[in-house]
């Protein structure tokens, strides 16, 4: 610190008082700064009530501008005008901040171009995945908590707010069967988070030691062969090292983890005497939605347990797709009172009869941003035992920060700071739906589903390849004109002698799905219409004679439609089936 003499000391402070009048405002001769700040004084959001406040007038104004962006109702799949990307990379980076202050709505008609031609989830056309539009419970909830800057790293600055997170760790238990007053949640970054989260749990109740000298035991992570890659991104960021993920086979007709063979695992790690960190059980993959055994695998963790000095591996549910099943799980499936088709009605029956077993999960993780209809990041990893978790994982208070409320989750949490907006989006979406809003939503989107796996069955050159999978993916092949589409793919799955065929039709398939993107880019109109955004994988199964996926190229590419939103009508689905056919005709020409 400068020491400065009183009478210097003096001058300074009316130097300061001569730049502002009593409102705030910057006088006429004071510094450019000051007249800067006082510009912005007007741009921020006031801190008293008003009716002219800029927050709410620019917000008003955005309305018009996002009304701009949405396309008319038989428009594109796409926001805006579409077109090509707007910048070239890596040339978009070469930027810099202008020297002078930018123009509050100049800045915002730029944000609102940002968005020209990105996909719009809630077109009726839009079905290439897993994204649904997020409702607008959530979208307003999780907005307030920006617009006041909620940060749930403690109560002090959380206050009230924090309730959205302690009731989702409430509901959810309830949902689940767990005590609801004993679980707890947490907000964080996605499924990926939720999946750190869980095997850092069980890295720190096995390997105690590893909070202060590190990871120094090559611990297991044990899942199935079909759990997420995200299972490599953890495992990697935390140190314990990729080479420590076992992956236990799966059924093929089931796709669920294989529990015989995960006792072998199990038995011979227990035999050598290596402990096992997590066993993660996908409670719904994100296309064939399979659910793992997961009672099962409780009781085998328990039949071979940890050898001495190591503690309880932890058993983490991922079901970050799969967890709205969960509303099924007391459904009165005999009175049906939302009068689900019979169609539908077993598939739903099975769902919820799987996702019940998550009760023996120590953790597990959902999304709302997925089958949930909330904006990102609303990612929520919840716990059964609070007490075992937040302990384990507490470190020692800090000087910054007092606990002013009972609800202090910095004190174990991966982050610092959070934002409050994830937690207000998933708990507005819980409150919003309901039980049976989320029933009807979700079953919708089987009936749809299952409407347009009918319309398949009945077109002699489509042919829906995952019949048996109760999610809420079309998985499907379209032929040449006059092939039978359900004898071809029954041969390329099962028939060596057919493997050129598959290849063959591999090709056509993918040249399917990049020309029905190119279609959707380009704006293209079949019979004076736009076509809709599917997508395509490259091998969602191998074929039979694949089993152990030797020959890397005998696996079945299919078109995808994953109808997540409500919009879509069947109508749209006997489009769907036009412009495949179109697209189809248009590569075989080529
Ligand atoms: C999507 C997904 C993840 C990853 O979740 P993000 O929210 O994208 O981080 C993990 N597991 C499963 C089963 C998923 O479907």
């Amino acid at each position: 610190m400068t020491d400065h003499a009183p009478e210097a000391t003096a001058r300074l402070v009316a130097d300061y008082d001569r730049n502002w009048h009593a409102d705030g405002s910057a006088r006429s001769g004071a510094p450019k700064w000051a007249k800067y700040r006082a510009n912005m004084l007007s741009e921020f959001p006031s801190p008293f009530r008003g009716g002219k406040d800029r927050l709410a007038v620019e917000i008003g104004k955005f309305v018009k501008l996002i009304n701009q962006l949405r396309p008319d109702a038989d428009g594109s799949a796409l926001l805006g005008e579409g077109g090509p990307l707007s910048f070239s990379y890596p040339d978009v980076k070469n930027v810099k901040v202008s020297p002078e202050m930018g123009d509050l709505d100049a800045v915002l008609g730029e944000v609102v171009k940002m968005f020209d031609g990105m996909p719009n989830w809630g077109s009726p056309l839009t079905m290439c995945n897993v994204v649904p539009q997020a409702n607008i419970a959530a979208i307003v909830a999780s907005m307030l908590g920006q617009v006041f800057s909620a940060n749930i790293l403690e109560g002090e600055y959380a206050w009230n707010v924090h309730r959205a997170e302690l009731e989702t760790a409430g509901m959810i238990a309830n949902l689940v069967g767990w005590n609801p007053t004993q679980a707890g949640a947490l907000y964080t970054w996605g499924g990926g988070g939720c999946w750190m989260y869980g095997l850092k749990y069980g890295l720190t109740r096995v390997l105690r030691e590893s909070r202060d000298k590190g990871v120094r035991t090559d611990a297991k992570v044990i899942c199935s062969q079909q759990a997420h890659y995200v299972q490599h991104n953890a495992s990697d960021w935390l140190g314990l090292g990729m080479d420590n993920i076992v992956q236990v086979r799966t059924h093929v007709s089931t796709n669920q983890m294989d529990a015989d063979h995960l006792e072998e695992i199990l038995k011979d790690l227990h035999a050598r005497k290596v402990p096992v960190a997590a066993v993660v059980c996908t409670m719904g993959t994100t296309d064939a939605n399979a659910f793992d055994p997961i009672g099962r695998v409780r009781s085998l963790l328990d039949t071979y347990p940890n050898p001495p000095g190591y503690g309880k591996a932890v058993l983490y549910a991922d079901c970050v797709v799969g967890w709205s099943w969960l509303y099924f799980r007391d459904y009165d499936f005999e009175a049906n009172p939302l009068g689900f088709s019979e169609r539908v009605l077993p598939v739903m029956r099975k769902n919820a009869q799987m996702i019940r077993e998550i009760v023996h999960a120590d953790a597990l993780g959902i999304d709302f941003h997925k089958v949930g209809w909330a904006p990102y990041v609303s990612s929520c990893f919840v716990y059964r035992r609070a007490d075992d978790f937040e302990k384990l994982m507490s470190r020692g208070a800090d000087a910054y920060l007092q606990a002013r409320t009972p609800y202090n989750p910095m004190y174990y949490t991966a982050e610092v700071s959070r934002s409050a907006s994830g937690s207000l989006a998933g708990w507005a979406t819980l409150k919003y739906f309901g039980m049976e809003g989320m029933q009807a939503v979700l079953g919708g989107i089987l009936e749809t589903k299952y409407y347009l796996y009918n319309l398949f069955s009945t077109q002699p050159d489509l042919v829906c390849v995952n019949p048996d999978d109760t999610g809420l993916v079309t998985l499907f092949r379209v032929y040449p004109e006059g092939v039978d589409a359900k004898l071809q793919f029954e041969r390329e799955l099962k028939e060596p002698s057919a493997r050129a065929d598959l290849l063959r039709h591999n090709e056509l398939t993918e040249a399917v799905g990049d020309k029905l993107f190119e279609w959707v880019r380009s704006g293209t109109k079949i019979d004076g219409r736009y076509t809709p955004y599917l997508s395509f994988t490259t091998g969602f199964r191998n074929t039979e004679y694949n089993r152990d996926g030797a020959d890397p190229e005998a696996v079945v590419y299919a078109l995808k439609s994953f109808p997540m939103n409500v919009f879509i009508t069947p109508e749209i689905m006997h489009w769907v089936i036009r412009c495949v056919r179109a697209a189809r005709d248009e590569v075989m020409k080529a």
